[in-house]
């Protein structure tokens, strides 16, 4: 009997999951592990929000495996290297195998790894678990990285991506009862100590289970007008699968096959289906940037914003936006939804990372750190992509300076007021049309601030920003 590690990262699932099914048709009797070593992700380590994440979908997944019959080990660690070493020295495993990490920090980790064990005698084995394509594996006619979205896009259409794979079986855990580093999943500590994760319980049931439940639904009801409905906050017309994916409780082949499915025997399917599947492709793109690019998690993309003239007296701004109380009504929805759920509706991130970034003329880099500690789907990828791309700093087609008015926004993408109304209370008996920009009469009875920032001048001082660096090379 052969025993072989199986090193779970992010892919906390059974279903499509290429490590573990190699593992198990090498043949080996299984080991599956968690590492817990925060500090090797540098100051990318999880946020608030993810670390509440993490420790459900620990136990979720804890859960599952036992309903196979298999153990599952959670260690802490000052190093996985050495972790790993001790477990193979314990058990006497002959193999580790893994799907890939593609943060720049764990790349580096993962590599230094592989060599050691590798020198040692140790087989180790890597696999694409997390995306679509490798970020190498799609290029320009010039064997250069892709910059723009849409030509990225169409060259993944000749890449269809292979068939999710099954839960292996036989699943045969490894016949070991206790490991010396292992810990109870309370011991990492992983939720916030104040109590505050109480919206976040209400909102989400975390786990493979949770995102196969969303998946249904997506392909039930929601798919045949999602390109309708995506941008309209209060309509639930997405799928609210970002955090799964982040921890890889589903897998994009999983959801890619899953909609081609329902495309093929509901032709009304087909709209809905190719807009989500190109949303499942910018997050391809993000990881396929950060790849070729792993500097711009800190700095443009677009290295001429370096000289943008931000500015330097920002705090009551930026903890009036981070509390949702700036007095754009759209703006305060969303960063309360984003405290009280973990999550925020795209469309309303573009239009508060606008207000941030524009209007306020604060770093977006500040933007990006507290979306990093407040979602469940902070991904390192698709938030600096997503912050630089409305900051106007990043991959982006677009020949102008974009600056999203929040006030038009809301009133065309929330016109009945219904997002507001349900997340600020306080506005929820203004009218339709007045709920966007309430009045200063109508604000003097409500317990709601006027607008923090002038929308016109601000725009007019964020255009100059601009003019200033246009020309730069
Ligand atoms: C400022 C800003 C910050 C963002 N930060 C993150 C982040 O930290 N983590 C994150 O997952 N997404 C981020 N996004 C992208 C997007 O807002 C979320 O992926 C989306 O809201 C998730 O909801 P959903 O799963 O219902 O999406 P759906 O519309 O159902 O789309 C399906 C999947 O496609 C991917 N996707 C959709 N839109 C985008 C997009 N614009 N960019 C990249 N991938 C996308 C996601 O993986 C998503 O789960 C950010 C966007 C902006 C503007």
């Amino acid at each position: 009997m052969s025993i072989a590690i199986v090193w779970f990262r992010r892919d906390l699932r059974l279903h499509d999951n290429p490590a573990l099914t190699h593992a198990v048709q090498a043949g080996h009797h299984i080991l599956p592990l968690y590492i817990h070593a925060p500090h090797e992700e540098g100051e990318w380590t999880l946020g608030a929000a993810s670390r509440w994440w993490l420790h459900h979908s620990l136990a979720a997944f804890k859960q599952q495996l036992q309903q196979q019959l298999v153990p599952f080990a959670i260690l802490t660690s000052h190093d996985s290297l050495s972790t790993l070493q001790n477990v193979i020295q314990q058990t006497g495993a002959v193999a580790v195998y893994w799907n890939r990490c593609y943060e720049p920090l764990l790349r580096q980790r993962d590599q230094q790894i592989k060599t050691h064990l590798r020198s040692q005698g140790i087989q180790v084995y890597s696999t694409n678990g997390f995306l679509l394509n490798e970020p190498w594996e799609v290029e320009t006619q010039q064997h250069t990285p892709f910059k723009v979205f849409t030509p990225y896009w169409r060259a993944c259409q000749n890449r269809p991506p292979a068939e999710p794979l099954p839960i292996p079986s036989p699943l045969l855990a490894a016949p070991i009862t206790e490991l010396a580093q292992a810990v109870n999943l309370e011991q990492l500590e992983l939720p916030p100590r104040i109590p505050w994760a109480g919206g976040l319980t209400q909102t989400w049931t975390v786990g493979e289970t949770g995102a196969w439940a969303l998946l249904d639904q997506l392909c039930g009801d929601k798919l045949h007008d999602y390109h309708e409905r995506r941008d309209f906050p209060s309509s639930d017309g997405i799928s609210r699968l970002s955090p799964y994916l982040r921890f890889g409780e589903v897998s994009p082949r999983q959801l890619y096959h899953a909609v081609q499915q329902c495309m093929a025997h509901n032709p009304e399917c087909r709209k809905g289906g190719e807009s989500f599947l190109r949303q499942l492709y910018w997050r391809e793109f993000a990881w396929h940037l950060l790849y070729h690019f792993p500097h711009t998690t800190n700095q443009p993309l677009n290295a001429k914003y370096q000289a943008y003239p931000w500015a330097t007296d920002y705090d009551a701004v930026l903890s009036a936006w981070q509390q949702g109380q700036t007095g754009y009504p759209i703006v305060d929805a969303g960063m309360r939804e984003l405290w009280h759920t973990g999550w925020m509706h795209n469309r309303v991130r573009m239009i508060v990372a606008s207000l941030l970034t524009k209007n306020a003329q604060i770093p977006w880099q500040l933007g990006a750190q507290w979306f990093w500690d407040t979602l469940v789907d902070a991904d390192l990828a698709n938030n600096s992509l997503g912050w630089q791309w409305v900051a106007g700093c990043g991959a982006d087609a677009a020949p102008y300076y974009r600056i999203f008015n929040p006030y038009t926004q809301s009133e065309k993408f929330d016109p009945q007021g219904q997002y507001l109304r349900r997340w600020l209370p306080e506005l929820a008996t203004l009218d339709n049309r007045s709920i966007h920009n309430p009045s200063a009469a109508q604000l003097a009875d409500l317990d709601y601030p006027a607008p923090m920032i002038d929308y016109k001048s601000s725009r007019e001082a964020a255009l100059m920003g601009y003019e200033q660096i246009k020309g730069k090379a």
